[in-house]
């Protein structure tokens, strides 16, 4: 970007951040904006060595996220709002809930510390095989073995196609002699043009390749769940069984087991009623849709927007945020008016 392309930039950021709350005034009363967070990492955290930049925060960009909020907004449980909004009660002027996907360590360790202080709900919503387990998922596996055929080229065969987006970005880092977060991201988004199951074959076959590729568990395990529920702020979300991409092909039997199974198995785990579901990337059918309706009180998605009351439930828009679009105040406040 050019200098004075930046300075635009900043100009239009500051200006909306300025009047953003102004504008929330003139949205329709009992309008709640859903945020999406992902993973809370320091800035020192060896796991943004394999993480999209996309994915998360720092504690003290959520510190920053949190005071800001209080001061424009009631910080509710997303399904609280939902169960108000279903009966006709009268709910918040404007309402703001936070949700965490895919229930990483690091929400234990670095964002209920954060979210108690500030005595903040939200709702983590996890995969219900993973609990406990050391499974990764597959972008960070891939940003792993992109990292290792950086640092000793040759050491990882890509099957086809694969290889065809990897080649390319590989080719680049050998010209360059590095490998850039934003060259691996790029191959992840490329790599999500494959079905579900077709890219979890394709890197294991990868990873299978190249030995020593590190299998850190990185998943919440189940007594940081009832300990973060203990807290009376965390509640908790299914995220399917597995991750699984429902946009794709998927038998009716493992649609089932993804959302009604996962739902069944997570309150067994937590001990408290799991009334909410998150699509994951935000991929949904109408078969999964239907699903979801008959067994969640509400679901939410990645397409960016506000919700209102007279809003679908089960296809709530969200707000994602992440460090590198909202680590200070203008920035995050012009992100909240959801219009990028
Ligand atoms: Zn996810």
């Amino acid at each position: 970007m050019s200098a004075w392309k930046r300075i635009a930039k900043r100009a239009v950021v500051h200006t909306i951040a300025r009047t953003a709350p102004l504008t929330w005034g003139w949205r329709k009363p009992g309008s709640l904006i859903v945020l999406m967070y992902h993973r809370v990492l320091p800035k020192d955290s060896p796991a943004r060595q394999t993480e999209q930049p996309g994915m998360y925060v720092s504690p003290e960009t959520l510190d920053l996220h949190l005071n800001e909020l209080k001061r424009h907004f009631e910080l509710v449980h997303l399904d609280d709002w939902l169960r108000r909004a279903k009966a006709g009660a009268p709910l918040p002027r404007l309402a703001c809930a936070i949700t965490f996907d895919d229930g990483w360590r690091d929400n234990y360790d670095f964002a209920l510390p954060v979210l108690v202080k500030h005595q903040a709900p939200a709702t983590v919503f996890l995969v219900s095989g993973y609990i406990g387990t050391t499974y990764r998922f597959w972008p960070n596996r891939l940003m792993s073995l992109l990292q290792k055929s950086a640092a000793e080229p040759g050491s990882v065969d890509y099957p086809d196609p694969l290889r065809r987006i990897v080649a390319p970005v590989l080719q680049e880092v050998k010209r360059r002699g590095a490998l850039a977060v934003e060259d691996a991201d790029r191959v992840v988004q490329g790599a999500k043009g494959f079905d579900e199951e077709e890219i979890r074959r394709l890197i294991e076959t990868a990873e299978k390749s190249g030995d020593g590729i590190s299998q850190a568990g990185e998943i919440l395990d189940r007594s940081e769940v009832e300990k973060m529920a203990a807290t009376g702020l965390i509640r908790y979300g299914s995220h399917t069984a597995t991750h699984f991409r429902l946009g794709g092909r998927i038998s009716p039997s493992d649609l089932e087991s993804e959302i009604a199974g996962s739902r069944k198995e997570l309150q067994e785990l937590s001990g408290q009623p799991v009334e909410l579901f998150c699509y994951p990337n935000g991929e949904t059918s109408p078969a999964a849709l239907d699903l979801v309706r008959r067994h969640y009180l509400g679901a939410v998605t990645t397409r960016s927007g506000w919700h209102e009351a007279s809003g679908d439930p089960h296809l709530i828009r969200r707000i994602g945020v992440h460090e590198d679009v909202s680590n200070a105040r203008e920035p995050f406040l012009e992100r909240l008016s959801g219009w990028r």
